[in-house]
């Protein structure tokens, strides 16, 4: 066991609709038989939030909606995010799924070393 089962929060950069306030929380999962390395909320503004289940495979940090309507995979270079696969970020190249990775990482939440 890397994490502690304890909620790790922090913010996240500006981006063009959110001037502040963007932030995200990751609750590590209790269940290790389980993909999923926990559950990830992120916040831009009290009208947009947004919970999504986290998994690293296959040099990708894939984002799940709770709903499993929709799968997200931020790809990995050297631990780095460089992409990611949702259309904001093929219009935008950026998106709060690569934001939100890089700041896990950053915070030790996600042990990308064996992605
Ligand atoms: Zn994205």
């Amino acid at each position: 066991m890397c994490n502690a089962l304890a909620l790790t929060v922090g913010s996240l950069p500006a981006s063009k609709t959110h001037k502040s306030g963007r932030r995200w929380a990751f609750l590590p999962s209790s269940d290790l038989a389980s993909p999923s390395l926990g559950t990830l909320t992120i916040v831009q503004s009290k009208r947009d939030t947004v919970s999504y289940s986290v998994a690293v495979e296959d040099h990708q940090v894939l984002f799940a909606k709770a709903d499993g309507s929709e799968v997200y995979g931020v790809n990995l270079k050297a631990g780095r995010p460089v992409r990611c696969s949702c259309t904001g970020f093929h219009f935008a190249k950026k998106c709060k799924h690569l934001d939100a990775a890089v700041e896990m990482i950053a915070d030790g939440v996600l042990d990308v070393c064996h992605a």
